[in-house]
C-alpha cells in the first residue's frame, strides 16, 4: 500500500510550519521554534486535511479535490455541536501568522497537540461493516453479545462501543474487546473513552437523524493535553483528529434504510464500487496498488461529500 504521493497531493512546504508527519489523509506540521504560532499558542499542531482518499486500506493515486475542505469544516462544525459534550483540540482554524497559513486555509486547523490513545474508539448503533462480519462468525462484536436475526444495515438494540487498535500504514486496524483496551491503557481510561464515544455517538445520531440522514456508526481519536490552556487542564481528555465527517462515519440517507442489503451511504461508496468492479481490472486481493480513478469517479465521489456537508449543515462548504 505505500507509494510515493500523487502529484499535487504531497504535504506542501509551510512557511514557520515544520511538516512532522503524514496519514492516510491529513499532514501534521509543528510550529518552528520563535514562530508567531509558537509564540502565541503554545505546544500546537497544525492539522491539514488533504485531498487524497484512501480505500481498502490504500491511498489512491486520484485525490478528490476540496475533500480536505469538505474533511475539516464538517469536523469543526461538530466540534461546535458537541463542545458541551467534551472539549476538543482545535484552536483555531482562521487564517493569520499564527493562525492557518494562506495555503491551506479552509482545509486545516491549528490544534492543541495531544498525546492521542493508541485506540479507535468506534460507536456503532448499526450493523455493518466489519461488524457485521464479527456477528456473522459468532453472534457478538468486540466481545458485546448481540441478539440472534440481525442482518446487514439492521438497528441494534442499543449503540455499542466497539473499539479498534490502530494499525500502520498499509494495514488492517484491528477490532477488540472493552477488556483488551482496559488491559492496555487501564480500566479508568477505558471507561472514559468508551463512555465519551457513547455519549458522542448519541448527540451525533440525534443531530444527523433530524436531518435525514442515519449515522450508523463512527470512529474516534482521542487524546491527553501536555498543559493546560484555553480552559482545559493539563492531563484532560480531548476530542482530536477529525470528527464525525464520511471518512470516520457511516451516513446513510434515512429514507432509503433496509436492512438486510448494503446502503447506500454518503462516502466512497463509489470509489468502492469502481474499484471491485470488472472495470477497473484491479485484484483486491493481490498486492498491487489500485489503478486512478476515472473522472466520473472522482466527481459523484465528491458531490457525495458536498452533499453530506450540506445535509448535515445547512450551508456550503467553502472550496
Ligand atoms: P495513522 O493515525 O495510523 O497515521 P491515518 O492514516 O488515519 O492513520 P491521518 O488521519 O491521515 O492518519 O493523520 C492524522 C494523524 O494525526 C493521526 O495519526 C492522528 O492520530 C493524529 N492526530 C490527530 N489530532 C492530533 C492532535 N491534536 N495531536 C497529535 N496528533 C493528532
Ligand atoms: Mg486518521
Amino acid at each position: 500500500g505505500t507509494r510515493p504521493p500523487a502529484p499535487g497531493t504531497a504535504a506542501p512546504t509551510l512557511p514557520g510550519w515544520t511538516h512532522t508527519y503524514s496519514g492516510k489523509v491529513r499532514d501534521l506540521y509543528v510550529p518552528e521554534p520563535g514562530s508567531p504560532a509558537a509564540t502565541t499558542h503554545g505546544d500546537v499542531v497544525l492539522v491539514v486535511a488533504s485531498d487524497r482518499i484512501s480505500a481498502y486500506d490504500h491511498v489512491l493515486a486520484t485525490p478528490v479535490p476540496g475533500k480536505g475542505a469538505v474533511l475539516t469544516q464538517l469536523s469543526l462544525w461538530w466540534f461546535d455541536q458537541l463542545a458541551d459534550l467534551v472539549p476538543n483540540h482545535v484552536v483555531t482554524a482562521e487564517a493569520g501568522a499564527a493562525g492557518v497559513p494562506h495555503a491551506v486555509v479552509g482545509r486545516a486547523m491549528v490544534c492543541r497537540r495531544l498525546d492521542m490513545f493508541p485506540v479507535e474508539c468506534v460507536a456503532r448503533g448499526y450493523l455493518t461493516g466489519s461488524g457485521l462480519v464479527e456477528y456473522r462468525a459468532g453472534g457478538e462484536v468486540c466481545g458485546v453479545p448481540l441478539p440472534a436475526g440481525l442482518e446487514d444495515g439492521s438497528r441494534l438494540p442499543a449503540p455499542i462501543f466497539t473499539p479498534a487498535t490502530k494499525a500502520a500504514v498499509g494495514e488492517h486496524d484491528e477490532n477488540v474487546s472493552f477488556d483488551v483496551v482496559a488491559g492496555r491503557l487501564g480500566a479508568d481510561d477505558a471507561a472514559v473513552l468508551r463512555d465519551l464515544t457513547l455519549a458522542v455517538y448519541a448527540r451525533a445520531e440525534e443531530v444527523a437523524r433530524a436531518r435525514g440522514i442515519v449515522l450508523a456508526d463512527t470512529k474516534l481519536e482521542f487524546g491527553r493535553t501536555r498543559e493546560s490552556s484555553g480552559g482545559v487542564a493539563a492531563g484532560a481528555v480531548v476530542l482530536g483528529d477529525e470528527v464525525l465527517t464520511p471518512d470516520s462515519s457511516r451516513f446513510w440517507p434515512a429514507d432509503q434504510w433496509q436492512p438486510g442489503r448494503a446502503q447506500p451511504s454518503f462516502d466512497k461508496q463509489f470509489v468502492r464500487d469502481w474499484l471491485t468492479s470488472p472495470a477497473s481490472g484491479w485484484d483486491r486481493a493481490s498486492d498491487a496498488p489500485p489503478p486512478a480513478l476515472p473522472d466520473d469517479v472522482v466527481e459523484r465521489t465528491r458531490d457525495r461529500y458536498v452533499e453530506a456537508f450540506q445535509r448535515l449543515t445547512g450551508r456550503d462548504p467553502v472550496l
